[in-house]
């Protein structure tokens, strides 16, 4: 799962990337406002979260001009702005969720797991299909008789494809859920992942399309 983080202080941010990554997570951190706006309007993240007081644009502007632009991606605000009028209108321009600093890791991420469940539309942390089970909070994937925890990559490919059973994946769009910027993608680490889950479940759990990609049956 690809998340952006937009958060000026360094300290902060060093310790909320290493705490989602430790989650399983991709993290992009972007630090001013300009580009957060930018990064927001990029489809392939799963949430993002937001800091209010950023340098350049305010959070509050970032928001509003991004949902503008038709920027769907759900945002959960972090602020120490703990003032109401400040929450109601971050809601007001867009905003999915609000966490109040300071707070604690856990309570982040089962905050992140519910918005991400509401915007599904779902409200149990499971996505299925009928040959298929994974769940989102304890990354464990069942398959026929099988069920093991994902590591991290995997999951995030997992997760990825069971979003959208039947829906067919190309390569490069299985690389933007899965890898930050900047980072090193071998050109057959989407195969390696996707051989690496068969392995242990079985061809069947994610079909190749030949010349078009990778889905789960649904
Ligand atoms: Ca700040």
């Amino acid at each position: 799962m690809r998340v952006l983080l937009i958060e000026d202080d360094a300290l902060i941010g060093n310790g909320l990337v290493a705490a989602l990554k430790s989650a399983g997570m991709t993290v992009d951190w972007v630090r001013n406002g300009l580009s957060a706006q930018e990064a927001l309007r990029e489809p392939a993240y799963a949430i993002a979260l937001l800091d209010l007081g950023l340098p350049g644009m305010d959070g509050m502007a970032v928001l509003k001009a991004a949902r503008r632009q038709g920027a769907e991606t759900p945002v959960l605000v972090i602020t120490a702005r703990d003032a109401l009028e400040d929450r109601v209108a971050g809601l007001d321009l867009g905003a999915d969720d609000y966490l109040v600093k300071p707070f604690e890791v856990p309570e982040l991420l089962a905050r992140m797991r519910a918005l991400m469940r509401r915007r599904a539309g779902r409200a149990i942390s499971r996505l299925s299909t009928r040959e298929a089970v994974l769940d989102t909070g304890t990354h464990e994937f069942s398959h026929g008789e099988r069920t093991e925890r994902l590591p991290a990559r995997e999951y995030a490919l997992m997760q990825a494809l069971m979003e959208r059973p039947g829906h067919i994946f190309s390569r490069s769009q299985i690389e933007e859920r899965l890898y930050g910027w900047g980072e090193e993608v071998e050109s057959n680490a989407v195969e390696v992942l996707i051989h690496s889950v068969r392995r242990k479940f079985g061809k069947g759990v994610i079909l190749n399309i030949r010349g078009a990609g990778w889905m789960v049956p649904k």
